[in-house]
């Protein structure tokens, strides 16, 4: 690991979260640890869409926002569709989804933004959490992405390094906690279809989506040496949630990303 931007293990009110500071973005990964969920969401389940108490998911929401720093309505919550629609959001979506499912933005795998201090979340058990940065005309602007295998295949990665990069000099980026190639074997189908859209990323064994995502990145503009993948398996690795491992009957981890303040 050569990347440029530091990624490394915090630990405040009892969570803990791996952090990645890049050219003045920030992203937070925590594990499950510090929640108030019963099992099986336990304990720091951040998904209103699982069957956990919604009243859990918010104080789980609480604490992670008081140990990271970025306040609860701040946040901004895709509906996620393992799509590819991405959208640019700014103040006037500060909060839509931090409290209710009802206010998320629909239809959306990938949020946008040079908003200071606006939290991008990114809700995952499993599916890659994406977040790239870009030096844009007034400072950092920044894209945090949902990519499962459908969306792997489908290039959003890619699509919102280019829309970054439309606007300015890609810096970097950060591959979040996810199902890592030991765990995600695949049938042969679909084993085929990576091997034809990202060769080399697919064997026996499984796919590897970190690499899938690096591929995306790189031919979007990003320089390698300044992606950053965290290669922890969220399915191998108990301090995660993990769907396939815990056969959909489990808690969702939210990634947020964030401006920093001038
Ligand atoms: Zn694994």
């Amino acid at each position: 690991m050569s990347a440029r931007f530091a990624l490394e293990w915090r630990e405040a009110g009892g969570l803990m979260w791996l952090q990645w500071d890049g050219a003045g973005v920030c992203a937070a990964f925590p594990t499950r640890e510090g929640g108030v969920s019963p099992a099986p969401c336990d304990s720091l389940n951040l998904g209103l869409s699982v069957d956990d108490a919604p009243g859990n998911v918010l104080e789980n929401r609480r604490r992670l926002c008081a140990a990271v720093g970025v306040p609860q309505e701040r946040l901004v919550v895709p509906g996620q569709v393992h799509g590819t629609t991405l959208a640019w959001v700014g103040e006037g979506e500060a909060g839509r989804g931090a409290f209710a499912r009802e206010t998320v933005i629909h239809d959306c795998d990938g949020l946008l933004s040079g908003a200071p201090g606006l939290g991008l979340v990114v809700s995952y058990a499993d599916c890659v959490p994406v977040v790239i940065v870009a030096r844009g005309a007034d400072g950092p602007e920044l894209a945090a992405v949902h990519a499962g295998w459908r969306g792997m295949l489908a290039g959003i990665v890619g699509q919102a390094a280019a829309a970054l990069s439309r606007r300015g000099r890609l810096l970097g980026a950060v591959v979040g906690p996810s199902i890592g190639p030991c765990c995600f074997t695949v049938d042969e189908g679909l084993r085929a279809r990576f091997d034809e859209r990202f060769p080399g990323c697919a064997d026996e064994a499984g796919v590897n989506l970190w690499a899938c995502a690096g591929r995306d990145l790189a031919a979007a503009g990003v320089p390698p040496a300044a992606v950053t993948v965290a290669a922890l398996c969220t399915a191998s690795d108990a301090r995660f949630f993990s769907h396939r491992r815990d056969h959909g009957s489990t808690g969702r981890h939210l990634a947020i990303a964030w401006r920093q303040e001038a």
